[in-house]
């Protein structure tokens, strides 16, 4: 097979063995160093090894989750025993498949009464999703500082130069980091507890895009970290305006989805890479971008991630599925089997030599499929690269696509003025060919498209349930 792994692993990172700074001797800064030094070994292992080990963590958890949660203890109360090898065997599949819905009906059921002393104090999180009720998540600090320590690990295999500055254009809520002077941290959060770290500085994520650009050249930051769409229309606008941002080494994205054509927008707006993060608010890191590669690693030491069919099978290679999560570190609330609304590719083994399963392609959540009136379903725009020769139709600053009836699709444009008859007709063929359906085509205008209540912005919705 020429894309086997091929490579022989190379010693543990440098940066990490390194004599590091003082913080790291705080508990929070040992574990996450801890942490951060298993997972710079267990990235090499064969993928069947993590397997194995992962096999061994997924039973403790069950076993915890049935044994301190009235949740579990009624939803796997059919298992006698429960053992790594039972489960490898075939009694995982019999796990049932957890739903957000599940989640929130079961409420308090889901919280462990008994969590080990070593696993810390818990903290809680609302998950403001776009479907339904806020999610209440209950985490440990020891699955906390595993989060932390992948974000370490994201930082060294983009090989990030720690002492540079961190722009986050994320925050969403109304007041926070705003232009123009936005927020001003004097680390990069958690990584400081282990590397001394540069500032990192903050900007809404409502900002226009001219008050962006002022507060990135006025700031000079040497990593961009925000959402995908943030980078499309950042990058056109500065594109057309020959502006670049002298410092700028790379771009990080995260929360959305990241469509076909931004890294090569990234790249020819300033001359910089870009690499992705798959992370779930619910769950933490899922998979990040291999340091040599396009496509993403699962974080096996702290998920075990699934992408099954319709029939609950694991997909194979080429396939795509529904990611189903079980994250086997918080043991404060279990999440078991939890189908986190994705669709996710999956990928042969990495060349790169890297043990951690590949995704190459992760598909927005259900409410972003279109479904034809013929009962197929298509994965909008977000599979394809032919956007870009939409965005050339016109002078569009944003689009939003909706399926507001089974045959008929608006198309909301945030446009400089309205589109003549001639375009509006030219889009509208665009879009029935993408789609492959006749469908009934409007427009409607604005100034602005809205984000979701957690600051993300879809290209495509399903508007008829
Ligand atoms: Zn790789």
């Amino acid at each position: 097979m020429s894309n086997s792994p091929s490579k022989s692993p190379p010693k543990s990172d440098s940066r990490l063995s390194a004599d590091l700074r003082k913080e790291a001797q705080t508990a929070k800064g040992k574990a996450v160093l801890n942490f951060s030094r298993q997972l710079d070994q267990t990235q090499w292992w064969p993928e069947e090894r993590l397997r194995r080990e992962q096999f061994r963590f997924l039973a403790s958890l069950l076993n915890h989750a049935r044994g301190t949660t009235d949740f579990y203890a009624s939803t796997l109360s059919h298992f006698e025993t429960i053992t790594p090898e039972t489960l490898e065997d075939g009694a995982w599949t019999q796990v049932p498949v957890l739903t957000r819905d599940s989640v929130n009906a079961a409420g308090e059921r889901m919280l462990s009464t008994n969590i080990p002393k070593p696993h810390g104090p818990t903290s809680e999180i609302f998950t403001s999703g776009t479907t339904g009720r806020p999610l209440r998540l209950v985490r440990t600090r020891f699955a906390l500082w595993y989060w932390s320590a992948f974000t370490i690990r994201d930082h060294l295999w983009h090989n990030r130069d720690f002492t540079g500055t961190l722009a986050a254009i994320r925050d969403s809520a109304k007041g926070v980091a705003v232009y123009p002077d936005g927020g001003r941290h004097k680390a990069w959060g958690s990584s400081d507890n282990v590397f001394k770290t540069g500032p990192s500085i903050s900007l809404n994520i409502n900002s226009s895009a001219d008050e962006m650009v002022d507060w990135l050249q006025r700031n000079d930051p040497d990593y961009l970290l925000t959402h995908p769409t943030v980078v499309a229309s950042l990058a056109r606008h500065c594109l057309d305006r020959g502006i670049r941002f002298p410092n700028l080494k790379e771009v990080q994205t995260l929360s959305e989805i990241l469509p076909p054509g931004i890294r090569e927008l990234a790249r020819e707006a300033w001359g910089v890479a870009l690499s992705d993060m798959y992370s779930g608010r619910e769950v933490g890191y899922l998979a990040l971008q291999c340091p040599e590669h396009p496509h993403y690693h699962i974080m096996s030491e702290g998920v075990y991630l699934e992408v099954l069919d319709d029939d609950n099978h694991p997909c194979k290679p080429g396939e795509t599925g529904r990611v189903v999560v079980t994250t086997l570190h918080n043991y404060a609330m279990p999440l078991i089997r939890y189908e986190i609304g994705d669709y996710a590719c999956v990928g042969e083994p990495c060349p790169c030599g890297r043990g951690l399963p590949v995704l190459t392609r992760i598909h927005g959540r259900k409410q972003n499929v279109l479904i034809l009136p013929t009962g197929e379903t298509r994965w909008t725009l977000l599979s394809s690269e032919d956007i870009k020769e939409f965005m050339e139709m016109a002078p569009i600053r944003q689009y939003q696509f909706a399926q507001i009836k089974e045959n008929a699709i608006e198309i909301r444009l945030a446009i400089a003025r309205s589109l003549t008859t001639s375009e509006e007709k030219q889009i509208a063929e665009w879009t029935k060919s993408k789609f492959g359906y006749p469908f009934d085509i409007s427009f409607a205008y604005s100034n602005e498209i809205p984000r979701t209540k957690a600051g993300k912005y879809q290209d495509f919705i399903s508007e008829i349930g």
